[in-house]
């Protein structure tokens, strides 16, 4: 199969007028396919790595599709990026003008309108009413970086806390920041210090109320930190890469509680849960909480790089002129999609749209559990949603039974990813683009998986 070479197809353009199907003309991976993995692993370096064996042509609704022609549903939107599509039309638009004006100045040394109108945009759609300031960066790590960085300066103190189960990022104070071994930290440290780890909220697993939960984080940040020297707590409002893990009622409104009495700044890490993808804006307005400091990346520009600090003006203003920045950071072409997709989520009901996508995932992997004790739990909100796969019996994790599915699932032409501290999670993150009917297509080729696992 590896050497068959067909003509090369027309080139394909992607967006929401692709064809909304699942189809496959071979095996994946295809033998064009093939030949750029060939290419990859001797090019590329092999600690890059990727869980869908195809070469990606276009995509866009709710489809990826490859050299070889076929085509994908995607429930992974490339980790919470494409939310409002792949290559959605105000984006491709707004990319190409502004691309064509001009692809850089440097914010820091010419500053453009749309890097303002950006930071406004943040400044209003975020949680809270109270004043607020943005930075703009390129990456979730680089805006979680800078938020540390801000409440350190803010507070003159040092400490932070971060959670079991946490991702950040993958940079040095963001693999300190991240919970999980492996693939994440292991062989490249040392790593940055004054990071200490405490107990989250993981119902399924600690049997714990909000207020319990919360009671034991704090009893642990008195006693081994104290508030005096801790700058800053961080969390994801729903916990992504550590298995969409949603905490109990009542856990962060008291940690954010506890913060605002005792001088600490509360981060909140919306890098994988903002704009839309759980049903609200922002993930904090489930939970009722206001953070001090909130860090955007992933769904911000519709796969363009951009990241984001907001958060009170007088934390954001603590800061010396020249202490933040970055030479790409706002980039002008990122900020011109980072615009139209905040124009989307607003104005194309996209929130609706989340929680209607929340529903059909929720209804259909809960009446799966209903009659298959392998899946022990199945949590989420909005677009957002995901099932545990443990042993029926002991409860433990089962990572060989949810890799098994995973991978029976994308060799049937279905993207789906797998997340958790444990490995046991499959968690769905469709665009919300996706027609209803790949939807439910794409799970009933997870469900299938799933009993042939
Ligand atoms: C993905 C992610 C990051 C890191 O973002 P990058 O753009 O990959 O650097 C940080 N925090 C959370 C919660 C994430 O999901």
């Amino acid at each position: 199969m590896s050497t068959t070479t067909s003509p090369a197809p027309a080139r394909t353009v992607g967006g929401p007028d692709l064809p909304q199907q699942r189809t496959l003309r071979t095996a994946i991976p295809g033998p064009r396919s093939q030949e750029l993995l060939a290419r990859k692993s001797a090019a590329v370096a092999s600690g890059v790595a990727h869980t869908v064996p195809i070469e990606a042509v276009a995509a866009g609704g709710g489809v990826v599709v490859d050299a070889d022609g076929n085509s994908l549903i995607d429930l992974g939107s490339g980790i919470a990026v494409t939310s409002i599509g792949n290559a959605h039309p105000g984006v491709v638009a707004a990319v190409q003008e502004a691309v064509a004006q001009f692809t850089h100045t440097c914010f820091m040394i010419s500053p453009y309108e749309s890097y303002v109108a950006v930071a406004e945009a943040l400044n209003r759609v975020t949680p809270g009413d109270h004043a607020k300031k943005s930075a703009l960066f390129n990456s979730g790590a680089e805006a979680v970086e800078n938020a540390v960085k801000i409440a350190r300066r803010f507070t003159g103190k040092q400490a932070v806390v971060a959670f079991d189960h946490a991702y950040h990022g993958r940079t040095n104070l963001t693999m300190a920041l991240t919970a999980k071994a492996m693939p994440y930290k292991a062989g490249f440290g040392p790593f940055a210090s004054e990071v200490y780890r405490m107990p989250a909220s993981y119902p399924f697993r600690d049997g714990l109320s909000g207020a319990e939960a919360a009671a034991r984080a704090i009893s642990a940040i008195e006693k081994q930190i104290g508030a005096a020297d801790l700058a800053a707590v961080i969390i994801e409002p729903i916990q992504g890469e550590g298995g969409f893990i949603v905490p109990a009622d009542g856990f962060l409104p008291v940690i954010v509680d506890w913060c605002r009495t005792n001088g600490v700044v509360f981060i909140a890490d919306e890098v994988q849960t903002g704009f839309a993808r759980t049903g609200e804006m922002f993930a904090s307005e489930l939970f009722g909480i206001v953070p001090d400091l909130i860090t955007t990346a992933k769904g911000i520009a519709g796969g363009m790089p951009l990241a984001a600090v907001t958060g009170r003006a007088e934390i954001m203003d603590a800061t010396h002129g020249g202490g933040l920045g970055g030479t790409y950071g706002g980039n002008p072409v990122a900020c011109a999609a980072a615009l139209a997709s905040i124009d989307a989520f607003e104005n194309e009901g996209l929130l609706e749209r989340a929680r209607e996508i929340g529903g059909i995932l929720r209804a259909r992997l809960e009446s799966l559990q209903a009659s298959d004790p392998r899946i022990g739990d199945v949590r989420g909100h909005g677009a957002m949603i995901a099932a545990e796969f443990v042993d029926p019996v002991t409860n433990a994790p089962d990572p060989a039974l949810t890799s098994a599915v995973a991978k029976a699932a994308i060799a049937e032409g279905v993207i789906v990813l797998t997340c958790g501290t444990y490995g046991n999670v499959i968690r769905f993150l469709p665009p919300l683009s996706i027609p209803d009917h790949l939807l439910n297509e794409g799970l009933d080729v997870v469900a299938a998986a799933l009993a042939a696992a």
